[in-house]
């Protein structure tokens, strides 16, 4: 395991954050907290890369629709009326087609965070999957409202203006997708010897 401060994790502002204008309030959120941008850029994407880029394994799909039974017993509706089913895994790889065509809406801004405990430190910032449910102060809970309710009868991805890696199986893929070794650069921020 490498020291904690050396964790990286993956970020992209989606496009509706880039639409919005929010890459710089999202970027200083993470600098502001003692987390330093080690890589950076913007590109639109196209529906293979984001297809690689959420493996959509067993795994993921299951987390996808255990989710999406709290979020949906929570407000008292029936999962399978609104989603046409139960099996998580057929709600996994609905919403991944969703996630698809919202990810490839426009350019996204790709970035590599490391510092800190990178991976749980920034999904903090980050908030709740779900912007409803996410708790004001994170990015998610300050600039958006959405719900898995209301994109399931829209039939599309919820808005939630940004991806950040969840696990490190999760950021060691993530990095690798999005960045070579080259575009990954190693400097020290003038205030690490302050505040670690
Ligand atoms: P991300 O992986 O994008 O950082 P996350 O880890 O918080 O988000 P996941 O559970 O991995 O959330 O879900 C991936 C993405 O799928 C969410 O960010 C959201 O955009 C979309 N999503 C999840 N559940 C639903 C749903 N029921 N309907 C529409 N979109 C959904
Ligand atoms: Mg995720």
């Amino acid at each position: 395991m490498s020291h904690p401060k050396e964790e990286r994790t993956l970020v992209l502002v989606k496009p509706d954050g880039v639409k919005r204008g929010l890459i710089g309030e999202i970027l200083s959120r993470f600098e502001k907290r003692g987390l330093k941008v080690i890589a950076l850029k913007m590109s639109w994407p196209t529906k293979e890369y984001i297809a690689k880029h959420y493996l959509g394994e067993d795994d993921w799909l299951e987390m996808i629709g255990e989710k999406n039974r709290i979020a949906f017993e929570k407000q008292g509706l029936d999962l399978k009326e609104k989603m046409g089913t139960t099996d998580h895994k057929e709600i996994g790889r609905k919403v991944k087609g969703w996630l698809e065509e919202y990810i490839t809406s426009g350019p996204v801004v790709a970035m590599i965070i490391q510092g800190m405990h990178a991976i749980s430190t920034v999904r903090k910032i980050t908030g709740h999957t779900y912007p409803i449910e996410s708790a004001p102060g994170t990015i998610r809970g300050d600039f958006s409202v959405d719900t898995p309710i209301a994109a399931n009868i829209e039939k599309r991805a919820v808005r939630n203006l940004i991806h950040a890696s969840g696990d490190e199986k999760e950021a060691a893929h993530e990095i690798k997708h999005w960045f070579g070794p080259e575009e990954i650069h190693s400097y020290k921020r003038s205030d690490e010897d302050v505040m670690f």
